[in-house]
């Protein structure tokens, strides 16, 4: 039987509440027969306060050599003060830099139960399920020239750079056309052609690797502006959208929004495909922060984080039908009306943290 090797960075905050939860949902998947081995370390401001580092080079070197590394989340105003170089941030950074995690996957499901959670009428996010696929390590977040400077009459000029190689954008229009395959095959690309060289070079080469690649799932191009006011109009047209790194950002918090709270976003990051054994790099984390506001008192909702391996499950193990139930049990947990303060419905008690991630383990035992 195959292991699965995960590594656990709780983090700070709410993050260790959620990820024990997920502890339970590993745990209840080993008894089943599957193979997890787990190692757990510290990130973030917990890592700071023990090794004034905000990730140590052993826990790099743990995930270095873990099929998945599931992250909670890191901050707080106990370490604002805290030099730049090793505040809270840095340890995801360094993990996403030295996994050289490219692609980033944001899902936007709206469960039927929570349709009613949303900003915007049932009728247009119930059943909705996207992914945002967005460049998560070049662009003009990370170009060069990049400055303020100032000329010789006085005034300043600020300069950012967007860059693209070809590599970068074939890469991450390979991922989202894989995924597209496994989904209901359909890529929107979403750039700014019109008027943007990097937007030209874009739609290039993803219409190449379109031809040479992929021509069986459907492409759309779509303007990056287009797609924002379409994603509120008639989010579910969409499949996958596939886009670069600044329109990624704002792409995948409007498709966020769709969805209710913050609480119940998932997201994977992944790396290159290892040529021999064709696993990805990849690390798992919700979408929150560390939520100092209700850390500690058992009001976090886990279930972005259990989504969050549910992603690991899928794109790390191929454990398509474990996935798949973990889904389910979420939903169904959800419909049951067993849900956190920041997703309840008006008039309903909620419940806390460790009572959703109970109630998830019975009804995958209840699914079985
Ligand atoms: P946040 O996501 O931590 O919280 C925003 C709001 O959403 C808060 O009211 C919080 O209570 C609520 N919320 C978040 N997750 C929730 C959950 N699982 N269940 C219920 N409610 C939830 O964002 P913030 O307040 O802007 O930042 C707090 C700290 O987290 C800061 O130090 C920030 O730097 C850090 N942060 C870390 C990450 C990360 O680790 N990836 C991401 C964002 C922010």
């Amino acid at each position: 039987m195959a292991t699965h090797k995960l590594l656990l960075l709780p983090g700070d905050g709410i993050g260790p509440e959620v990820m024990r939860e997920v502890e339970k949902i590993v745990g209840w998947f080993r008894k089943r027969g599957v193979g997890f081995e787990t190692e757990t370390d510290l990130v973030g401001g917990a890592a700071y306060d023990a090794h004034g580092v905000s990730i140590s080079e052993a826990a790099m070197d743990r995930a270095q050599q873990a099929d998945a590394v599931l992250f909670g989340a890191v901050g707080g105003a106990k370490w604002d003060s805290v030099p730049y170089a090793v505040r809270p941030e840095a340890g995801l950074l360094r993990l996403r830099k030295d996994l050289g995690l490219f692609a980033n996957l944001r899902p936007a499901i709206c469960y039927p139960a929570l349709a009613d959670a949303s900003s915007l009428k049932r009728e247009v996010v119930e059943g909705l399920d996207i992914m945002i696929v967005r460049e998560l390590t070049g662009g003009v977040y990370f170009g060069e020239p990049k400055e303020i400077v100032t000329l010789e009459d006085g005034s300043q000029r600020a300069v950012d750079t967007q860059i693209y190689h070809t590599h970068e954008v074939e890469r991450i229009a390979r991922v989202a056309f894989d995924l597209a395959r496994k989904r209901r095959n359909k890529v929107s690309s979403a750039e700014k052609f019109n008027v943007m060289k990097t937007g030209v070079f874009w739609r290039q080469v993803v219409t190449r690797i379109h031809k040479g690649e992929f021509s069986d799932v459907e492409l759309e191009h779509v303007l990056a502006d287009n797609c924002a006011m379409q994603l509120v109009r008639w989010p579910k047209q969409f499949d996958v959208i596939v886009t670069d790194n600044l329109f990624g950002d704002i792409l995948s918090d409007i498709a966020a929004m769709l969805t209710g709270s913050l609480g119940m976003l998932p997201s994977a990051s992944l790396g290159a495909e290892d040529p021999v054994t064709g696993q990805r790099k990849a690390l798992y984390e919700p979408v929150h922060g560390s939520a100092p506001d209700i850390a500690g008192k058992g009001l976090a909702n886990p279930i972005a984080m259990i989504g969050s391996f549910g992603m690991a499950l899928r794109y790390s193990f191929g454990l398509l039908d474990e996935a798949d139930r973990l889904d389910k049990a979420i939903a169904n947990v959800l419909a049951s009306g067993t849900r956190t303060k920041d997703i309840a419905a008006p008039g309903a008690n909620a419940v806390g943290t460790q009572d959703v991630g109970d109630a998830i383990v019975k009804e995958l035992e209840a699914l079985s």
